[in-house]
């Protein structure tokens, strides 16, 4: 395991001790990142709903949308429909409102 880096590193050495870290580490991110997605998950849904806000399904997958049928991308400005950053952007403006969950066949 990598011992801690001290204040006189240079960013050279700064970089590579993040490497190693990041290897000695690897499982665990993993494990973090899977945890803080699935609270994004959750939240998202305690936030916009856990069934189709058109036809009520509760179907497994379902995306975000505009309840004004606004595009999401044009709003959130957030390319390609990436559905993580999505919903890190709502989350870091607090869940505003004008968004909606729908099933794939509303969509
Ligand atoms: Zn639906």
């Amino acid at each position: 395991m990598p011992v801690m880096p001290e204040d006189d590193l240079s960013a050279q050495e700064r970089r590579e001790y993040g490497l190693r870290w990041n290897k000695a580490h690897h499982a665990q991110i993993r494990v973090n990142e899977a945890r803080d997605r699935r609270k994004l998950l959750d939240a998202t849904r305690a936030r916009y709903g856990s069934e189709c806000a058109r036809c009520g399904s509760s179907a497994k997958r379902l995306c975000l949308a505009r309840q004004d049928g606004q595009s999401v991308a044009e709003v959130t400005g957030i390319p390609g429909e990436d559905a993580w950053a999505t919903r890190r952007w709502l989350r870091d403006r607090g869940w505003p409102d004008g968004f909606v969950m729908v099933c794939p066949r509303c969509l």
